[in-house]
């Protein structure tokens, strides 16, 4: 059989081996990912039925891709393989097999919100806090507990209340995000005869991201694969990025152990990136201890340096991003080959509005955004209740939304008389159970009687199984519809808006809907699945909703993508940057000090690693000296990961690094250099840091330490020494006719011809010639 031409040997050997477990370990852009597409691929034309290969990766935008990438290769006959998340891959085994755990095959899966719900019950009933903060704790623990890690339990009965919150599960037929995987491994060991029907099913595992699985999912793998069979792992220890949510890296590193005689192929050659973004990866990732240190190395050209940015703080960064990716587009990169990377959550705000301004079409990569949405949110318990009445805190959320005059105290009530009589919320309204309930007047027996037999008629249209028929009628039948379409026409402003948005929300969420009876429709799927009955387009749909994760947006041909570093893990873009290169962002502050354990700065090192290697031709790292974080104003010294990279991979010009005489020492490291972003300033003058601070903080108008109490406070701050504008100084007040007071934030040049960047308060920043606004004072 002809493999195609554009693999290379060792890749090759990789995709042909037969006859037992292979173990492909290799670093970044290396091809693992193509070896698994292309392994899929061969198998199938070596006569393998496409269902019998279960290809796994960790989001479903991996899994997508994987897809796509094997239907490219194969056409239709790709349609049925089963290339998964490993959550997805749960869950559709938990369908079939769900009467063997106590579920019904329409059991709903609890998202995080639905979960917290659930957990603040169970401490609420317990007289615990019942915070978001403690509930989200519980269920740390709980999940932990799930995937095997050993726990301290503080308080003595968190396992007494994990077992309530399992039994509330398990009432209202619902599952979390734990139980998808620890379920199915659980009724394997229990069940010989279920796993052995399975390995029948199944004759080829593949896995791709193997560093990244925890303890759950290994053993998940070691039941359906285990040692013999033709189970294939690819990954890189030097991109485990997930320890802190229990991913094991020894799970890759001892995988020759715990399957002997397992091949092993190593790929040295990186496909991807140009020499100077892997050099200056190779630097990041050299200085973490302990690695299994792989070769990798390049056929392609050196490419352009790296840049730095460093800006005067976060609005400042976001100007100068989005300046970079419109040079880049100037250049002939699509905006959709860029990308803008980020540490935590909290810095996507500031970029998104800086991309909004400038008009840079972007999209978010955080799939939930939409479904986050609360009028998404009711739809979808109305959709699940329709599935699974039983699930209460579905049941809940909607009970009187839109209002049908069912107060919080009815509901209580119902909820009390529920918990004691040990029924779900939807089973305590029967007009039996109803007439036992005290201090129901008949006008709220008749109301809570009525949204009963809403769920009914909503029940028999779901019994079709079609997504878009019964979205419809949840939305119509529940009111949902009718309401915002009043609210469309009596409110008034903002309000209005909202409704009008809220409906096309909803209607988006039809289409949706109806996309997911089409693409039911389309697969042939696994015919045994569905001679059982074990799916519909609605269950799928709804599985799709919940199953939704933090990296699953939909990136576009020409959008800028922006996300967090661990969403980005897989993913190639032409140009990337990476924002937020500083001491306490990127290192995230968590890593930092005395009592940080080594192997959190190590994580973070990887991340910086697996950041770096996405980048083809161009990388862009960018720091702001000061930067507004969670309410508080921080000075925060460049990233060590920036100063790691060696000198002469950087660009002089945008941002040229110098030695700086001063070099401090903080905790447990030296920053030997100092950054000096001239931006092509002419022009002298020194800028020290104290005066930088002055007038950084009059221009924010931020209480700011004394300058002596900041250079105390910062034992580990890098020398900031600046050439600027004399004319133009920086945090100098200026006067526009049209967009009124604002203060430079940079200049380039002197006199009426200057170049400014100007801030004005409600216009945004502007660039403009000097000669267009007066001086203030
Ligand atoms: P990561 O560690 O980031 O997941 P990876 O090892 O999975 O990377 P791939 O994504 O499979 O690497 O490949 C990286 C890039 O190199 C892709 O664009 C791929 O198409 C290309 N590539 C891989 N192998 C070859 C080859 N033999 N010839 C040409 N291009 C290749
Ligand atoms: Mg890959």
């Amino acid at each position: 059989m002809d493999l195609p031409a554009d693999l290379n040997p060792e890749q090759r050997a990789a995709v042909v081996h037969r006859g037992g477990p292979l173990l492909v370990l290799a670093g970044a852009g290396s091809g693992k990912t193509r070896v698994i597409v292309h392994r899929i691929a061969h198998l199938v034309e070596a006569g393998a039925p496409p269902w019998s290969i279960l290809a796994v990766t960790f989001t479903n935008k991996a899994a997508g891709e994987m897809r796509d990438r094997v239907e490219r290769l194969l056409g239709p006959a790709a349609r049925d393989v089963w290339v998964s998340t490993f959550h997805s891959a749960g869950a559709q085994i938990l369908r079939r097999e769900a009467e063997a755990v106590g579920l019904t095959r329409e059991f709903t899966i609890y998202d995080e919100d639905d979960q917290l719900s659930l957990a603040k019950r169970i401490l609420r009933e317990a007289n615990r806090e019942a915070d978001s903060a403690s509930a989200r704790d519980f269920l740390a623990a709980v999940d932990r507990a799930k995937n095997g890690v050993a726990d301290h339990d503080r308080t003595g009965d968190l396992p007494e209340l994990a077992e309530r919150y399992r039994r509330s599960l398990r009432a209202a037929n619902a599952v979390d995000f734990g139980d998808l995987l620890a379920l199915p491994v659980e009724l394997f060991q229990k069940r010989p005869d279920v796993l052995a029907r399975w390995r029948r099913r199944i004759d080829h595992v593949l896995v791709d991201e193997f560093q990244d699985t925890n303890l759950v999912q290994f053993k998940l793998l070691e039941l359906l694969a285990p040692p013999g069979t033709d189970l294939c792992v690819v990954g890189d220890d030097d991109q485990s990025i997930y320890r802190w949510r229990g991913a094991e890296v020894g799970n890759i590193l001892g995988f020759e152990s715990d399957y002997p005689g397992a091949g092993v192929v190593r790929l040295t050659q990186n496909y991807r990136s140009d020499g100077n973004i892997l050099a200056a990866a190779a630097a990041i990732i050299a200085k973490n201890p302990h690695r299994h240190v792989k070769e990798l190395w390049t056929q392609r050209e050196s490419g352009r340096p790296l840049s730095v940015i460093y800006a005067q703080d976060e609005r400042d960064e976001g100007d100068r991003i989005t300046r970079a990716l419109r040079e880049l587009r100037a250049e002939g990169i699509p905006y959709g080959e860029m990308a803008i990377f980020f540490r935590i959550n909290a810095q996507s705000r500031v970029l998104e509005e800086a991309l909004r301004i400038a008009h840079v079409p972007y999209v978010i990569v955080r799939g939930r955004s939409f479904y986050e949405r609360a009028e998404i949110k009711d739809a979808v318990s109305y959709l699940r209740l329709a599935v699974n009445p039983r699930s209460d805190v579905d049941f809940q959320r909607v009970i009187n939304s839109p209002p049908r005059g069912i107060g919080d105290t009815t509901s209580d009530r119902l909820a009390a008389h529920a918990a004691a009589r040990r029924l779900s919320l939807y089973d305590a309204l029967t007009e039996n159970e109803l007439a036992r309930i005290d201090g129901l007047n008949a006008g709220t027996r008749a109301k809570l009687a009525a949204f009963r037999a809403l769920l009914d008629e909503l029940g028999s249209v779901a019994r079709s199984g079609a997504a878009g028929e019964t979205t419809q009628a949840a939305l119509t039948r529940s009111g949902m519809l009718e309401r915002l379409k009043q609210q469309s026409v009596t409110a008034l402003g903002a309000d209005r808006e909202t409704a009008e948005e809220r409906y096309e929300n909803l209607m988006e969420l039809v289409g949706a809907a109806r996309e997911a009876d089409e693409r039911f429709a389309e697969q042939t799927g696994d015919a045994a699945t569905r001679e059982a009955g074990a799916s519909s387009p609605l269950l799928s749909f709804l599985e799709q909703v919940s199953l939704i994760g933090d990296a699953d947006g939909e990136t576009s041909a020409d959008r800028v993508s922006v996300m967090t570093l661990h969403a980005a893990k897989g993913l190639e873009f032409d140009a990337v940057i990476l924002a937020g290169m500083e001491e306490g962002v990127f290192p995230h502050n968590r890593a930092l000090g005395f009592r940080a354990a080594p192997e959190e700065m190590h994580e973070e090192r990887r991340l910086a690693y697996v950041g770096f290697t996405r980048a083809r031709r161009r990388l862009f790292l960018s720091a702001a000296r000061a930067r507004a974080l969670f309410g508080e104003l921080k000075f925060n010294p460049p990233s060590r990961f920036l100063l790691d990279v060696p000198e002469e991979l950087v660009e002089q010009s945008g941002a040229p690094l110098r030695r700086a005489e001063a070099s401090a020492t903080g905790d447990g490291f030296t920053i030997d250099r100092s950054y000096d972003q001239t931006h092509g300033q002419s022009g002298s003058g020194g800028y020290s840091r104290a005066g930088y601070t002055r007038r950084h903080a009059s221009r924010t108008g931020r209480n700011l330490p004394s300058t002596a109490a900041w250079n105390a406070s910062r034992t580990a701050a890098a020398t900031v020494t600046r050439v600027e504008s004399v004319d133009w100084p920086t945090g100098h007040t200026v006067v526009h006719p049209s967009f009124g007071i604002g203060q430079v934030i940079d200049a380039d040049g002197n006199g009426p011809d200057a170049k400014l960047t100007v801030r004005f308060g409600s216009s945004g920043s502007k660039r403009l010639v000097a000669r267009f606004v007066k001086r203030a004072e």
